[in-house]
């Protein structure tokens, strides 16, 4: 999520204008000070609550220090356009990944989220409508979370004991209802921004920088794609399940000429 505290700097110069009255500068300046300091501690905040990496808030799973490994995560499925395409290319390539469902999208498409955890892949709790839960009272977070395993519980019949935030977006109390519920938190370190009408290339460009950052500082891989769309469903992923395919093989190339075995891992291994 990008952030950035321009707005705040142009607001204090725009406060700090010289007034004519000597009483009214030094009011104008404390106000201005006190209205600043307010709009980066906010702005800090909420970057503390939606940056991926970011430990703020409480240990989250992000990635170990152990860079032969993937772990590749799709968030905001079932999807009815690509998620099953998506799963014939990692049954091809022999990948198990992680799926963090949407809980209407479960109930909605109850023989999708079957397929998937009929493949293996390990199934976590993205809340039943995707809210950014960043700014709301607890008890509605909890319902989300709740919601969700229902629907998961329902239609699969497995205990769910991973969580993604929509967006990120967490703070401390969440984390530890989260918690109290069962569960651990699972955030990212590579983004494909598949979200919106993007082609392949894209995505694999965007996952691979992010790879070859993790790379330099000897991290795991964590990456976030997206099977569906938290708004519509059907919505084309084609370039999700294309990017996949292609980054697969890259992975198992590049670590094989290093002579070292690329392993595809879920957040279990890891917590
Ligand atoms: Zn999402």
């Amino acid at each position: 999520m990008p952030h950035s505290d321009s707005h705040s700097t142009s607001t204090e110069q725009q406060n700090e204008k010289p007034l004519k009255k000597q009483g009214r500068v030094r009011g104008g300046a404390i106000a201005a000070g006190v209205g600043a300091a307010a709009i980066l501690a906010a702005g800090g905040y909420a970057y503390a609550g939606m940056s991926p990496s970011s430990q703020f808030f409480g240990a989250c799973v992000v990635a170990p220090d152990r860079p032969d490994e993937i772990a590749l995560t799709y968030d905001d499925g079932p999807g009815a356009s690509d998620t099953l395409r998506l799963l014939d290319v990692l049954a091809r390539h022999d990948v198990r990944a992680t799926f963090f469902l949407i809980g209407r999208f479960v109930r909605q498409y109850p023989q999708i989220a079957r397929s998937v955890a009929a493949a293996g892949h390990l199934i976590g709790n993205h809340t039943m409508t995707h809210p950014l839960l960043l700014a709301r009272p607890l008890n509605f977070i909890e319902q989300q979370i709740c919601d969700c395993n229902a629907a998961i519980e329902d239609v699969l019949g497995m205990e769910v004991r991973w969580f993604r935030p929509p967006h990120g977006g967490r703070r401390r109390v969440i984390l530890r209802l989260v918690e109290e519920l069962g569960m651990q938190t699972v955030l990212w370190n590579a983004m494909g921004y598949d979200w919106k009408p993007t082609t392949a290339d894209a995505v694999e460009r965007h996952v691979l920088r992010s790879f070859w950052r993790n790379q330099l500082r000897g991290r795991a891989t964590n990456v976030l794609l997206h099977d569906s769309s938290q708004m519509d469903n059907p919505q084309d992923r084609s370039h999700t399940v294309a990017a996949t395919d292609r980054l697969i093989q890259f992975w198992r190339a590049h670590f094989q000429e290093s002579g070292v075995t690329c392993r595809f891992v879920t957040p279990e291994a890891w917590a």
